[in-house]
């Protein structure tokens, strides 16, 4: 069982600072420790208050998060420095990740060829691999999840965030879970069947097809239809997307977009692919000069970022209209805190905002 720190008190030892990010169950901020001056990372919890309660996370939850994060020290996965623990709520001191996300930052550039993507899909590789070895999936590897460590390259590294649907196998131990966000997630995730580390190599395998053509394999116009669209491996590389793409590239994406979860490439077969280690100067030579479709990516991106500032909005409005209802009834300042936190509580369609929602593990 993960070990918090009972004794303090967070702002004893942290000063805190600005949001950097919400997610579905509290806030990160920055965090600067009083004894060094160091800026780090503080991802502030709500902790349910009884079982029978939908606010806020269930402790072993957060349990299962802390002792993943504690297992993984690698220079292309976040690091956890500590945890608090009150009654409502865990503080998990994480390092500081300042370059944001890496598909706003390659967004922001005139062109990209597929040599300098390799080198951040290889930096993702050597991170997920080395989390697999440890026999924990992380199994939400998502855009959003991808970030760099600085905004100035080269000093930029990958840095892998978010472990709250991460899980450690156990021997022998047969583990279903449907959780995830529909387009990133894989055939065996919507049968609910007996899941593997392979479910983020299909993940990757669809980030590696969105970032050379700036389309998502599977898309549809609702979830439900996207979902059918990976049960029936329903997808192609279509001429216009991928002229610029090599063809070492949808060899690598057609490795990973495999149905049987056996057969689909491991992260360390994928680094040794020609396409991520080429080992002719024919090979080299094709991926300097494939190129990504930035002028799609550059659309998705933005299309991507609208549909994550819907769901704020959605939240804030959602939130005011509690805080207007609270107003008029006896719920207490504690407890509308509470319903800050809890955005699973929701009717609405977004698929980032039904993710948790719709899950269900064994
Ligand atoms: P979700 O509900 O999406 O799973 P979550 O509650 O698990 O989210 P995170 O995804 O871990 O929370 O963090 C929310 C946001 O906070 C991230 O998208 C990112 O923008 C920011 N963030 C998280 N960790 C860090 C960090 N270590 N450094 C800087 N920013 C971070």
């Amino acid at each position: 069982m993960a070990v918090f720190n009972k004794l303090d008190n967070v702002e004893d030892l942290y000063e805190i600072g600005e949001v950097l990010g919400s997610g579905h169950f509290g806030q990160v901020r920055e965090v600067r420790e009083r004894a060094t001056g160091a800026h780090w990372a503080g991802k502030f919890l709500k902790i349910r208050k009884c079982a029978s309660s939908r606010l806020g996370m269930e402790r072993k939850s957060v349990e299962r998060e802390v002792e993943v994060l504690q297992a993984l020290q690698h220079p292309n996965i976040m690091a956890l420095k500590d945890v608090f623990e009150s009654r409502a709520e865990v503080v998990l001191v994480l390092e500081l990740i300042s370059g944001g996300e890496l598909f706003d930052f390659i967004a922001e550039k005139e062109n990209l060829t597929e040599s300098e993507a390799i080198e951040f899909m290889k930096q993702i590789l050597l991170g997920v691999g080395f989390m697999h070895s440890k026999q924990i999936g992380h199994f939400d590897l998502k855009p959003e999840n991808i970030m760099l460590s600085a905004k100035m390259a080269p000093n930029t590294d990958i840095k892998i965030i978010d472990f709250g649907l991460a899980h450690r196998f156990q021997p022998g131990e047969e583990y279903k879970c449907m959780s995830g966000t529909p387009q990133y997630i894989p055939p065996e995730v919507i049968n609910y069947e007996p899941l593997s580390t392979a479910v983020d190599m299909w993940s990757i395998g669809v980030i590696t097809y969105i970032l050379l053509s700036g389309m998502s394999p599977f898309q549809g116009d609702t979830d439900e239809e996207t979902l059918r669209n990976i049960i029936a491996l329903n997808y192609k590389f279509d001429d216009h997307h991928f002229s610029m793409t090599s063809a070492m590239a949808k060899d690598f994406i057609q490795k990973l977009l495999v149905k049987d979860q056996n057969e689909r490439i491991t992260a360390q077969e994928c680094l040794q692919h020609p396409w991520i280690k080429p080992l002719t100067r024919k090979q080299v030579a094709n991926r300097n000069r494939s190129s990504i479709n930035m002028k799609n990516f550059k659309k998705f991106n933005a299309k991507r970022k609208w549909k994550m500032s819907y769901n704020m909005v959605w939240v804030c409005n959602r939130l005011h209209r509690l805080k207007m209802l609270c107003k008029t009834s006896a719920l207490a300042d504690e407890e509308l805190r509470q319903c800050e936190s809890d955005q699973e509580d929701t009717e609405t369609k977004p698929s980032s905002l039904i993710r948790r929602r719709l899950s269900s593990s064994s």
